[in-house]
């Protein structure tokens, strides 16, 4: 049995939100269809003529990428450009393409805590904050008697998270009134007579993301026909998504030494350095991709080096003027989102039972050469 196209677009979707992506970003399925099951899939960082060849050779019917194949508006599909001449090609072979970009940056797990997690950074936290997460106080009034389930029920669905503590929440035992009326099948009392129950008031923490999960779950394991519970916002800041991490070395070093770190970790022959190779390094900023934009970001968290591709001379300069160092390793840095993606979506299906085999793709598409 293999997967279906969708679902492995959900497994997908579940690593990378479409909802975390930043706005007009181009993602999501951008050529074929996802109605067919896929035998194999190839997970490359960037759609090339190699690529789609290596697809073909796999005879994978799907590749999920992270630089998009369309991205500005497309004015016509001339087969003889080397654009239209790729897109061609997976058509013929009907090849599906989905891309997963920002929404991949910004996702817990995804490209950006990978790269931080590859420096081993410690107390990680978010370089531009893009999204922050409502919080809303759950509490529900439950008889004694079920109290315990209903508590590890919302608690199991992702409610009580605060830091790195789950299964948060606070009981308190009370006296609930009820009286039901004509036409109710009461799980304790009698119609049209008033009731007073022992009850417990259940209250926790739930995210905006988790919240229609938790319910679920507290409406399956209460026992009453209508269940009694309150939803509060909370004026509290829920948990930050953005671009970029920032993040304390293990130890000071040398920037010589963070560059040799950098090269190692994220598999790059060289990297460019603006900076004196003797400074000290503590506290590093990490962004995948194109990160010129992020010198005041670095500055503004304290970092002493942004590691981040595509740095251009003004912004070196700009940054050597402002006591910023720069460790630049090319954008290509992010292939390392192959692997990672393909063994997580290899994990889904494994857990799901399906046959479906997620390649990693093995093409270099490093289009710039070191003489
Ligand atoms: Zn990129």
């Amino acid at each position: 049995m293999y997967a279906h196209a969708q679902t492995v677009i959900q497994w997908m979707e579940q690593l990378a939100p479409k909802s975390m992506a930043v706005p007009d970003d181009r993602i999501g399925l951008q050529l074929g269809t996802l109605n067919k099951k896929v035998s194999r899939v190839l997970v490359a960082l960037d759609v090339t003529e190699e690529v789609v060849d290596e697809a073909i050779r796999l005879e994978a019917e799907l590749i999920i990428a992270h630089h998009a194949i369309i991205y500005r508006p497309l004015p016509h599909l001339q087969t003889d450009t080397p654009a239209g001449k790729l897109m061609e090609k997976l058509i013929k072979h009907d090849i599906a393409v989905y891309i997963s970009h920002t929404n991949y940056d910004v996702a817990p797990g995804g490209m950006n805590d990978l790269m931080a997690d590859r420096l081993r950074l410690t107390e990680v936290k978010v370089l531009e904050k893009l999204q922050q997460e409502p919080l809303q106080k759950l509490v529900v009034f439950v008889p004694v008697s079920h109290a315990d389930s209903v508590r590890m029920a919302i608690l199991d669905a992702g409610a009580g998270h605060i830091g790195a503590y789950s299964h948060c929440s606070f009981s308190q035992p009370g006296t609930g009134t009820f009286q039901p009326q004509e036409g109710t099948n009461p799980f304790i009392g009698e119609s049209g007579k008033l009731e007073s129950v022992e009850e417990v008031r259940i209250e926790t923490i739930v995210p905006q993301s988790r919240r229609s999960r938790v319910l679920q779950a507290m409406f399956k394991a209460h026992p009453y026909e209508e269940v009694a519970y309150d939803l509060y916002p909370l004026d509290l800041e829920g948990t930050a998504y953005g671009l970029g991490r920032v993040g304390k070395l293990p130890a000071p070093v040398t920037l010589q030494a963070c560059a040799e770190q950098v090269k190692k970790a994220f598999d790059v022959p060289h990297v460019r350095v603006v900076g004196s190779p003797e400074r000290e390094v503590k506290k590093i900023a990490v962004l995948g991709g194109s990160g010129s934009r992020y010198v005041r970001h670095a500055l503004f968290h304290g970092a002493d080096v942004l590691v981040t591709g595509d740095i251009d001379y003004h912004t070196a300069h700009d940054a050597l003027a402002a006591g910023l160092a720069i460790i630049d390793p090319g954008h290509n840095a992010e292939k390392m989102m192959k692997e990672d993606v393909a063994s997580r979506l290899q994990q889904a299906a494994d857990k799901h039972g399906v046959k479906t085999v997620f390649h990693a793709s093995s093409v270099n598409t490093e289009p710039f050469q070191f003489m």
